[in-house]
């Protein structure tokens, strides 16, 4: 199974795909992730990437799916996996089903509202050390400024400054959220409410992934 979390920047999609991760063993991929190491790490290809990301733009989609690439086909992916943050365009997706054709995909949209976002956006903070993701608002850190998990300092992301927000929130609008039509076409998309709490939503996820899990391979079988 091919999870596809969908959805604006700052939505939640991190967290849902760390708690299906745990849940389903299915491996995530967060292409902002990869190429936030890769900017760190001052490899050639975050040097390429880091412009574009501080502007709040998209890297080109050769270097995005060539990192898919990479991962996807390895053993441990074998089952399943889940994708955060990819695809950003229908070019990506079709791109995507090209290099893939066998797995069974699923679309699940974390949906907000503008102002929801741009409250969560505000309220997001990372661990300067271990990359965990926190929110001021919804998942609080136990000692204010530090790292639950290794206890380094956390930061806000840069491009979740006010500027490049908008511009990340551009593009979604311009290029990402033509995929919700490319998915509902194909009949693989399903939306939940992104506002409440992170439980309520994950067991909103959970339940179409069951659904949606079963009926795939009851469909197998009968092959
Ligand atoms: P994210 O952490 O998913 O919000 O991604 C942070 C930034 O990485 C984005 O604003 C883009 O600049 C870049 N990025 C992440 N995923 C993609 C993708 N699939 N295609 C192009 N750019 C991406």
């Amino acid at each position: 199974m091919r999870v596809i979390l969908l959805g604006p920047p700052g939505g939640g999609k991190g967290t849902q795909g760390e708690l299906i991760e745990k849940k389903y063993g299915f491996p995530k991929i967060s292409t902002g992730d990869l190429l936030r190491r890769e900017v760190q790490e001052k490899t050639p290809l975050g040097e390429m990437a880091r412009a574009k990301m501080n502007q709040g733009e998209l890297v080109s989609d050769d270097i995005v799916i060539e990192m898919i690439k990479h991962r996807i086909f390895q053993p441990d992916y074998k089952r399943g996996y889940v994708l955060d943050g990819f695809p950003r365009n229908v070019s990506q997706a079709q791109r995507l089903e090209k290099i893939e054709k066998e797995r069974p995909e699923i679309v699940i949209d974390i949906h907000l509202s503008e102002q929801a976002l741009i409250q969560r956006l505000s309220a997001r903070r990372v661990c300067s050390g271990c990359g965990t993701v926190f929110n001021l608002i919804a998942r609080n850190p136990k000692k204010e400024g530090t790292c639950d998990v290794c206890g380094s300092e956390l930061i806000k992301r840069e491009d979740d400054a006010p500027e490049v927000m908008k511009e990340r929130l551009k593009v979604y609008h311009e290029q990402t959220e033509a995929l919700i039509d490319y998915y509902s076409r194909k009949k693989v998309y399903f939306r939940v409410d992104g506002e409440g709490k992170v439980e309520t939503i994950a067991k909103n996820i959970y339940s179409i992934l069951d659904r949606e899990i079963a009926r795939s391979r009851e469909m197998e079988a009968a092959r």
